[in-house]
């Protein structure tokens, strides 16, 4: 019998850590680095959609999840010059609704879960620095420290930023413009009636959003228009202009509580695809492979649903470059749509948000265009939410056995 394949997974996020724990419990062995000493990290979207609770399920992770702090979403609504646009409740036609779980809760669970694997090796604080080659092959990676580590297969799921995609020449290619947001949190307990769902809110050449997050405090986020520099303003500056973008009783709640609203994070989002996924000893999944925008909260879902298509793959067959492809065939189609139709609405809220004939106009007739502006949203909505149909491996994925191995 061959020896378990060996595994190097780069990144604990959630394309990382949800991985690493199917590849252990399924047999192998897995080192998971992580740069990071801890999960806690300002502003780690949390909004689970069905397409990523799907994948938990599939996992076996439900009875995890349900034991995370969460609440769901009531539902979504636009809002033009501070009047309502439209409404949509929670869960649109799915079977779940959107789900906002703390993302660092949920990496912990996922994380206390690997740990019992004992063919698991744990490496926090330590970020790779370079990978490694055996010939044309990646055999492993360099850590911070030095140390080297070896592998059968290096799974990059560093995020966004992949030094491994860049440390292998693999090139992005970029969709659309990049987009440039401030976050801020205004900490709870947030009046009930000040907020519902997740509200887009456009108001005089602006774009933000308003939601409660799943700890009570209040997530808001200011679009920056394309090369404009952050002004630098206090929080209560902050709060006015904000508040400049609700509707009541959000907008007097931000200026009684703006000395409290907390700084911004600042985050720049390019839109891409990696021209390949993976080569000889490498493959990239999760933000690596595909950075995700923001918009209707995609990137933790996708990272998931490559998770899973991923394990089964790699866990059924000897040849790892094969599944690698294989992998990358399969994930592909479902993540260039999603990419698509969230560009698609980025386009939209650009059109709106800055035209202001537009904007002034779909005001006036807000009571006609408001059903017209739902039923348009609506149409991209379902696939943003479940995903594709038949995406996830449901009978088993084909992956080519060849007869050699391509190990170490
Ligand atoms: C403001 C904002 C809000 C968002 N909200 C949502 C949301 O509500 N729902 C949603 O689905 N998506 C959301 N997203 C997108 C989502 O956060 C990402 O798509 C998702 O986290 C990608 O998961 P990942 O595991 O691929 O990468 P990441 O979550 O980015 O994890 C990568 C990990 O790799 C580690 N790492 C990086 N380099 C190295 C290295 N050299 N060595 C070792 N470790 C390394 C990092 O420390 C990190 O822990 C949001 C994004 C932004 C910017």
């Amino acid at each position: 019998m061959s020896p378990p394949p060996r595994f190097i997974v780069v990144g604990a996020g959630p394309a990382g850590l949800s991985l690493a724990l199917q590849l252990a419990e399924g047999g192998a062995e897995v080192a998971l680095i992580e740069a990071s000493e801890r999960f806690k990290r300002q502003f780690r979207g949390e909004a689970l959609m069905p397409s990523g609770q799907q994948a938990l399920a599939q996992m076996g992770l439900l009875p995890l999840l349900k034991e995370l702090p969460q609440r769901p979403l009531e539902g979504w609504s636009v809002w033009l010059e501070r009047r309502r646009l439209f409404r949509v409740a929670e869960p649109l036609g799915s079977l779940q609704p959107c789900t906002l779980v703390p993302q660092e809760a949920l990496l912990e669970a996922l994380l206390e879960r690997a740990r019992r694997c004992p063919r698991l090796q744990w490496r926090p604080g330590q970020a790779v620095r370079q990978l490694l080659k055996r010939g044309s092959r990646i055999s492993g990676v360099e850590l911070s420290n030095g140390e080297q580590l070896e592998a059968d297969l290096v799974i990059g799921c560093d995020g966004r930023g992949s030094l491994l995609r860049q440390q292998a020449g693999i090139q992005l290619k970029c969709l659309g413009k990049p987009l440039e947001l401030l976050w801020f949190e205004l900490p709870g307990p947030i009046p009930k009636d000040c907020i519902w769902g997740f509200q887009t809110l456009v108001a005089g050449g602006r774009i933000g959003s308003a939601c409660l997050n799943a700890s009570g405090h209040l997530q808001l986020a200011w679009l920056l228009k394309p090369g404009e520099e952050r002004d630098n303003l206090a929080s209560e500056e902050w709060a006015q202009r904000l508040a400049n973008l609700a509707p009541a009783p959000l907008a007097p709640l931000l200026i009684e509580r703006g000395a409290s609203l907390r700084a911004p994070v600042r985050f720049k989002v390019q839109v891409g695809m990696a021209e390949r996924w993976q080569q000889p000893g490498l493959l990239l999944l999760g933000d690596a492979a595909h950075p995700m925008s923001p918009i209707r909260a995609q990137g933790i879902n996708l990272a998931l649903r490559d998770s899973v298509v991923a394990a089964e793959a790699l866990l059924a067959g000897d040849d790892l470059d094969a599944a690698s492809a294989a992998i990358e065939q399969q994930r592909r189609t479902e993540v260039k749509r999603l990419q698509q139709l969230q560009e698609a609405e980025a386009r939209q809220g650009h059109l709106i948000g800055y035209s202001s004939p537009l904007r002034h106009g779909l005001t006036l007739a807000r009571g006609l265009m408001g059903p017209v502006a739902q039923r348009v949203w609506m149409a991209r909505q379902r696939p943003l939410r479940d995903g594709l149909p038949e995406q996830l491996p449901k009978p088993k994925l084909a992956v080519p056995r060849t007869g050699k191995t391509n190990r170490n």
